[in-house]
């Protein structure tokens, strides 16, 4: 049966998100600071509201797509708050990507509010939130999760519960720091491969089936050539974004500063990308570091 669903934050993500739910069968209600999020929500069936707060009122399900963790808490507190104005028992799904340590505060507070919370973060960027084939990383409990998974699965393909509050932010920087480090690895061999005389057709073909192998080479390889479909072919516009690695793994840095883990090779990735989204990179796809490299090594940009 349809349920009665806030959503909050009708942005990249937020905004199919959301459209994808009024599919299902759901009545959402959205708000966006933004008017022209607004207007294109509109045309997508979401009834559009006059604030966060009037969304949530008489909502069964909270849901937020917001760009960081201060908007998240701010959005949930306050007078004009989603946990004051929604009734007490809702869910309350945060999807936005946050710092683990910020999706317990929101948590501790819809939970002190006598709501339910989980903390749901997708992979899958703006083409999955479009199809309705993101993966949903869900923390919380597990009841919360049963309650949450039907509503889940109309904007997603694939929803692992990962355990209690802040699960799901855990498994998303830990798989995006595996994923930003395995871009840098890829493009540093391409780079040596190609001073060595390699060509980057060779060095494909045996690394993709040899130990080398992983997404970072086989699904959305930094050059162009090897795989038709990834963003070297059309110069690197994203797919994901420089700037979303960045901030992925400054949320990463701030986790190994909250528990003492030393991931040097984190946090290097976290410098590199970091450098690269405050030049070029911030629009382009995260796969674009390997022109930094090359730039830095004497070698020529492709294509
Ligand atoms: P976006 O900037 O396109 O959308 C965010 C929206 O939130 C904007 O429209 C903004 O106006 C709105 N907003 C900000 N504060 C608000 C408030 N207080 N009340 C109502 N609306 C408010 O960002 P996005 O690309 O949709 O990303 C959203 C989240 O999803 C981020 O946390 C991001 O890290 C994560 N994410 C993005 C991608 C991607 O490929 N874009 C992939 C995975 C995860």
């Amino acid at each position: 049966m349809g349920k009665n669903i806030a959503f909050i934050g009708l942005g990249h993500m937020g905004g199919p998100m959301a459209a994808n739910l009024v599919k299902a069968g759901h009545r959402v209600s959205g708000f966006d600071l933004a008017p022209e999020a607004l207007e294109t929500a509109r045309a997508q069936g979401i009834e559009v509201a006059g604030s966060a707060a009037a969304a949530a009122a008489g909502a069964d399900v909270v849901i937020s797509m917001l760009p960081a963790g201060r908007h998240v808490l701010d959005a949930y507190q306050g007078r004009d708050g989603l946990l004051d104005a929604a009734r007490p028992g809702s869910i309350f799904l945060d999807c936005s990507t946050i710092a683990v340590k910020d999706a317990r505060i929101a948590h501790d507070l819809a939970t002190a509010y006598g709501h339910r919370s989980l903390d749901a973060p997708v992979s899958g960027g703006v083409t999955g939130a479009a199809n309705g084939t993101l993966t949903f990383m869900v923390g919380g409990s597990a009841d919360d999760f049963g309650e949450a998974e039907p509503i889940l699965a109309a904007m997603g393909g694939r929803i692992v519960h990962c355990g209690g509050p802040g699960a799901g932010q855990a498994a998303k920087l830990c798989n995006n720091m595996i994923l930003g480090i395995s871009m840098i690895a890829v493009s540093e061999a391409f780079v040596l491969g190609e001073k060595l005389g390699l060509s980057n057709q060779a060095l494909f073909d045996v690394a993709s089936a040899a130990s080398g192998q992983c997404w970072a080479l086989t699904t959305n390889c930094p050059v162009p050539g090897p795989v038709p479909d990834s963003p070297a072919n059309r110069d690197y516009q994203p797919g994901f974004a420089g700037a979303l690695m960045a901030k992925d793994l400054g949320l990463a840095v701030q986790a190994f500063e909250a528990t003492g883990v030393k991931a040097r090779l984190g946090s290097l990735a976290e410098e590199i990308y970091r450098d690269f989204a405050e030049g070029e990179g911030a629009g382009r796809d995260f796969s674009g570091i390997i022109n930094e490299i090359r730039a830095t090594s004497g070698a020529e940009a492709l294509p």
